[in-house]
């Protein structure tokens, strides 16, 4: 909610569009009619989006040409490590580069990874975060296509942001390692840079993120006057009344100013 609130007072206040995506990429693990519940609990608040909402499985063609293209260029590559295979290679987080000059013959890849440019600086103005900076040896070779078949969600998220003529991400701050690959992904397929924005994210008491996995609950529209409040306090929102959803967010659409988020880190 902080994420879908930050984005949409940040597209307003600019007069730009708001879109949702619903990146759906890992059907096993989807809990069935949620992209729905999504969708009410966002129209619940008055957060209308522009626009079809874009499913990412419905992308795959797109994906695939990417991949594609990235291969025939020399970009990506495939690879044959198995889970095994990557944790023994001493717990690295970067994949060590195994498969980079080939496969030996008649190994079959099973995921295909990018090709990491060397000694390439992942740069970028942080409207939050401030400057960035990531040599691409810290990134390494990500995953575009995974082992079981499924889109990676790196590859997905660059391809769907040049197909929507996305200019502004504004996400949580979880995502600031991913946007260092998103960014060498978008100079190897020749898309435009965008700007980022990630905010500080919201924790529970051990600091961990609110997300299903710390066991979060979900966000209700029953009371959506007073989460709208706590969300907005979060995002350091001040000079509005408690009132109706859509009302709450045009005054605060009026206050908003992301550059107040700054000092608050991750
Ligand atoms: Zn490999």
């Amino acid at each position: 909610m902080v994420a879908a609130v930050a984005s949409y007072l940040d597209a307003r206040a600019r007069g730009g569009t708001w879109f949702v995506r619903m990146e759906d990429l890992d059907p096993p693990r989807e809990v069935p009619g949620a992209a729905d519940d999504i969708l009410r609990t966002l129209e619940g608040f008055g957060l209308n989006w522009d626009g079809e909402v874009l499913y990412q499985h419905t992308r795959h063609a797109a994906y695939r040409a990417a991949l594609d293209q990235l291969v025939e260029e020399d970009k990506a590559f495939g690879c044959c490590c198995t889970r095994r295979d990557l944790a023994e290679a001493d717990g690295l987080q970067v994949y060590p580069g195994t498969c980079r000059a080939g496969l030996p013959s008649g190994v079959e890849p099973r995921s295909w990874r990018f090709r990491m440019p060397d000694h390439e600086e992942l740069v970028w103005q942080d409207a939050v975060q401030g400057d960035q900076r990531y040599a691409s040896e810290r990134v390494g070779d990500v995953t575009l296509l995974r082992a079981d078949g499924q889109w990676a969600y790196h590859l997905a998220v660059v391809v769907d942001d040049e197909y929507q003529g996305i200019t502004d991400v504004v996400r949580g701050a979880d995502l600031v390692d991913a946007t260092a690959a998103h960014i060498a992904l978008q100079r190897a397929l020749g898309f435009r840079p965008l700007r980022y924005a990630h905010l500080p994210i919201v924790t529970n008491a051990q600091g961990q993120k609110l997300s299903k996995q710390s066991l979060a609950q979900p966000v209700s529209v029953v009371e959506a006057p007073q989460t709208l409040k706590k969300v907005f306090a979060h995002l350091r929102i001040t000079g509005y009344e408690m009132d109706a959803p859509p009302k709450m967010l045009d005054q605060a659409t009026s206050n908003w100013q992301l550059s107040l988020l700054k000092q608050r880190g991750a």
